[in-house]
């Protein structure tokens, strides 16, 4: 990657953006259209198509189409995996475009967006195309005088509904094994970062993906999201995004078709640093880089960092000062290290939670302000939170932005006890050099991912999902494709 091209490519006029629709650009049925606007400056990007519900059902309906049709669901696995692997090329081969697209519309760092975006989008496309054609039905063992038969079938029609932090990894996670494992998908993208995925559907076009199997619509959660989540025809819904839109998916379902539901949800990720961690100066640094990168807005951030009292000064102090020192500016720059927040409204309630740590007497070590106003973009410095109560608002509620609460503990029971005191269950992290500890503090913490004297590794080949109010799928790994395929049983009288 480098600056002249990322130079050349940001500030391309993008012309309006159509809905993707039976594999073609449209008009919402009514014509309306909305403002993109930057979070770089304030600027207005383009204007994007706002679908209503009738829009959701032509989709739905060419998805469904297309599913009847088999061009895609009935295709040997063979053809599938070719066209996969032919959208994991082109996606490397539009990297810088497809990563400048998105930081222009969400704010990402352009040096986080290109390995997280489209870098993660390809490698998950080429891991469910390589994988799609090594699922085998199984023979049960049932008595001689009859064949149980174990088939593994697509489910239909998948509704995809995505958050604005990482928009074509997330999508990604979802839409790769979705078509994998051979069913249509219809995918809302988040209202402030549609543009990467609607090319992104272009993309998997012009790889050889049959007209209907990806549509794109673009729109309000409360209209678009709503209607795909009503709609009798999705089959699953797989959803990232917020604890109380996950409930109303839920309740959707219920007053639909029951259709199974999917939730990533939000965290208030624990990382624990004990006083025997192998190198405290590297779990300062990293702790720090593990909430602030992407503004906070990751949903496995170490949002709360719990540390022991012994060093518990001295390392607040350490983080505090590598959350000052982080480069913060232009994040189509790439010595940036930490961007936008995405939009003006989510500054501003980071700027309310801000307030209300300081009126809970929460101690501000770093940051609390908007910065970089003049550009007219949506920035946040770095904010850390010492001597934080647990059972405080920054203690307990996601804050999805660049705010970090430290909080001091006793004991290996007071720092569990502390970790597993919210609602989620997500993420978390413990640094020490103890064997036994961190085997212990692994089974106790109530979370999807623990990790241990690092924070933040990300793979494809391992689930990323989370218990509690953090939700209950998991992406990634051969266990995402489980959400996307039936179970059938043919059973033979012999
Ligand atoms: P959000 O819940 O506000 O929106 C997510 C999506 O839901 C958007 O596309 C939105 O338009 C849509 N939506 C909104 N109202 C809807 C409704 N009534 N019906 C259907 N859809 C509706 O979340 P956000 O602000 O975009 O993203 C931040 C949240 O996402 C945070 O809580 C974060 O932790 C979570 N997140 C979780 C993961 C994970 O893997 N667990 C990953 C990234 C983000």
């Amino acid at each position: 990657m480098d600056q002249t091209q990322i130079d050349q490519l940001r500030n391309l006029p993008i012309p309006e953006q159509g809905l993707f629709i039976d594999g073609e650009r449209r008009k919402a049925r009514h014509g309306g259209t909305r403002n993109v606007v930057s979070p770089l400056d304030g600027s207005i990007l383009t204007r994007l198509a706002e679908a209503d519900e009738g829009d959701v059902g032509l989709a739905v309906a060419s998805a469904k189409a297309s599913f009847e049709r088999g061009s895609w669901s009935k295709a040997a696995p063979a053809e599938r995996k070719k066209v996969m692997g032919r959208i994991a090329d082109l996606i490397d081969k539009h990297a810088l475009e497809l990563a400048v697209l998105g930081v222009r519309d969400n704010g990402t760092e352009i040096s986080m967006a290109i390995k997280a975006e489209p870098g993660s989008a390809a490698g998950t496309f080429r891991y469910y195309g390589e994988l799609l054609d090594k699922v085998y039905g199984e023979i049960a063992p049932t008595h001689g005088s009859v064949l149980g038969l174990v088939h593994h079938e697509p489910v239909g029609v998948v509704g995809v509904i995505v958050p604005w932090n990482f928009p074509m990894m997330i999508g990604a996670w979802k839409i790769a094994p979705a078509l994998a494992a051979g069913n249509s998908v219809v995918i809302k993208p988040a209202e402030v970062a549609s543009l990467s995925l609607l090319r992104l559907a272009e993309i998997c076009s012009e790889a050889g993906l049959p007209p209907g199997v990806l549509n794109v619509v673009t729109g309000q959660g409360s209209t678009v999201g709503a209607a795909l989540g009503l709609h009798n025809d999705v089959d699953v819904l797989a959803f990232t995004g917020s604890g109380p839109v996950g409930r109303k998916l839920l309740e959707y379902s219920a007053q639909s078709n029951l259709k199974r539901v999917y939730l990533e949800l939000g965290g208030k990720s624990p990382n624990v640093v004990f006083a025997d961690a192998p190198d405290l100066d590297q779990a300062a640094k990293v702790a720090a880089y593990g909430i602030f990168r992407n503004s906070g807005q990751v949903c496995v951030a170490g949002s709360r960092l719990l540390v022991e009292r012994s060093i518990h000064s001295d390392f607040a102090r350490k983080v505090a000062e590598y959350a000052s020192k982080m480069r913060l500016g232009d994040p189509l720059d790439i010595t940036t290290e930490a961007g936008a927040v995405v939009s003006a409204d989510q500054l501003s309630k980071n700027l309310d939670f801000v307030a209300r740590a300081q009126a809970e007497g929460a101690s501000l070590l770093t940051g609390g302000t908007r910065i970089r106003e003049e550009t007219g973009g949506f920035f946040m410095a770095p904010t850390v939170f010492d001597n934080v109560t647990p059972h405080s608002v920054i203690a307990q509620q996601e804050v999805f932005g660049p705010v970090l609460a430290i909080t001091p503990f006793d004991s290996e029971v007071d720092a569990v006890s502390i970790a597993n005191s919210t609602i989620y269950g997500l993420a978390s992290g413990v640094w020490t050099s103890n064997l036994a500890r961190a085997h212990r503090m692994i089974r106790a913490i109530r979370a999807g991912v623990v990790h241990v004297n690092t924070y933040g590794g990300a793979d494809i080949t391992v689930p990323l999902g989370g218990v509690g109010q953090s939700g209950n799928g998991h992406d990634k790994s051969p266990h995402a494709l489980d959400k996307f395929l039936n179970l059938k049983t043919a059973w033979i009288q012999l």
